[in-house]
């Protein structure tokens, strides 16, 4: 095993539910809709799987020439799961017609703040994330590998730790492993910025003129790829590209891991998805008897969707899409009726206007702007025009920040404004606000700059 590094610059502020290894009570994981289906969670879901465990229910990581590895995970088009879906292949493929050494990291720091599935790979099936890492950097011919996490997450790091110790022990033709920490701020989890950190600059956005794939912070081509994303490669390359084809929802190779938040039985559950189905269906499974009052699908950046329509949507990217959604990160956050949807638009707002990085004007001194436009129509002291002029204000700052950022947050709140507009309406009605509840459902993690 390597060395493990934190990086300075930054402050957290850590309200993560800490997780030690064999707790399971923040670790409930289903499969859904067939637990046949499941792949990353097969066998004993509720325990950490150490080596013995892991290679009892997964057998042995099959050698492969580097060729066979990019073979297989080209024809099985598996596709990333950190939020922006990209082909993992084509970064693969794309690093290593560059030549050199790639630099190759595992992204763990789930910047998301309800989002847990990472974490929980992390904790229940680290040799299977490990498997799919050491996979992909053989078929670069890289031979270190860094996995990067939060530095709050003192539960991750010991399963980690605790599984490169398991595989040295034992032996397995591994790379050199390097375990690094940073700080849990929302745009530390960007690729750029966690490229960056491990090549030990700041954990924040960079700015790039070509693909981190071609060149990264250090010079090299660098691959950061998210630890769903890994463990995929790490059960594909024992199943085959069809066997991974068969499992999870219609579109997409794979399985799918969501993290259901708000208004559920209990916020922070882990499904992996195996098969088809809507969300209400999974969503009853989950504590939610009822139509809620908005649903917001694919992370904090994500997209809004009304109760009734997300009830009835099949879980899929295919059908997501037609709605300009994605699954993204694989966030789920229930709104039910009772809940003000717009207090929770508002609050996602201000908490990811704070989040900048503080290195573009669009992004410092837009998006507050928004936020506060946002936070005065669900306080019911907006008027038509202030809503022109949040719509305005996204268009003026769309696709000006050195990141996606801005840009992301901008899509989120345009898809409440026209998938909730009855609740837009109601509040610039002077109707009021059903809310009495006075808390916020969807929970946040915050961080500052030191
Ligand atoms: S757009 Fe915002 S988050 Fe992205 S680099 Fe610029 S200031 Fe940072």
């Amino acid at each position: 095993m390597g060395h493990e590094a934190g990086d300075g610059g930054w402050t957290t502020e850590d309200r993560g539910a800490g997780v030690t290894i064999g707790e399971k009570v923040h670790l409930a994981t289903r499969a859904w809709p067939d637990a046949d289906g499941a792949v990353l969670f097969a066998g004993e879901a509720e325990g950490r799987m150490d080596l013995g465990l892991h290679l009892d229910q997964f057998g042995p990581l099959p050698q492969r020439s580097a060729q066979e590895v990019a073979t297989l995970i080209e024809e099985s088009g598996l596709a990333g799961r950190g939020g922006a879906g990209f082909p993992l292949a084509v970064k693969l493929d794309t690093a290593r017609r560059k030549g050199g050494r790639p630099v190759v990291i595992v992204n763990l720091s789930e910047s998301e703040p309800a989002s847990r599935k990472d974490a929980t790979l992390a904790l229940l099936r680290p040799h299977l994330l490990l498997d799919g890492a050491s996979a992909a950097a053989r078929s670069l011919g890289a031979t270190e590998v860094s996995i990067r996490f939060h530095a709050g997450d003192v539960s991750v790091r010991q399963s980690l730790k605790l599984a490169l110790e398991e595989r040295a022990d034992a032996e397995l033709d591994d790379p050199i492993w390097h375990l690094s920490s940073g700080p849990r701020r929302y745009v530390a989890g960007e690729s750029s910025a966690v490229a960056s950190a491990v090549a030990g600059g700041l954990a924040i956005p960079q700015f790039r003129t070509v693909p981190l794939a071609v060149r990264g912070p250090s010079g090299r081509p660098t691959i950061v790829s998210n630890a769903e994303t890994m463990a995929h490669v790490g059960a594909l390359m024992r199943i085959g590209s069809g066997g991974l084809e068969s499992t999870g929802p219609a579109s997409g190779a794979g399985t799918r891991l969501v993290t259901l938040t708000g208004g559920v039985r209990a916020p922070g559950t882990v499904v992996e998805i195996t098969g088809e189905g809507t969300f209400g269906e999974l969503l009853q499974l989950h504590g939610v008897h009822a139509v809620p009052a908005a649903v917001l699908v694919g992370g904090y950046a994500g997209t809004w969707l009304d109760g009734e329509t997300a009830w009835n949507l099949t879980i899929d990217e295919e059908h997501l899409a037609t709605l300009g959604a994605s699954l993204g990160c694989g966030l789920i956050g229930v709104v039910p009726v009772g809940r003000c949807a717009m207090v929770e638009v508002a609050h996602v707002a201000t908490y990811l206007a704070e989040q900048s990085a503080g290195q573009c004007g669009p992004c410092v001194g837009g998006l507050p702007e928004i936020a506060r436009l946002v936070t005065a129509l669900a306080e019911g002291t907006a008027r038509r025009r202030h809503v022109r002029q949040l719509i305005r204000l996204t268009a003026e700052i769309e696709g000006r920040g050195a990141c996606s950022h801005p840009d992301a947050v901008i899509a989120m709140v345009r898809s409440a404004l026209s998938m909730l507009s009855h609740e837009v309406d109601r509040h610039l009605s002077g109707a009021g606000c059903a809310d009495t509840a006075g808390s916020r459902l969807l929970p946040l993690v915050t961080g500052t700059r030191s």
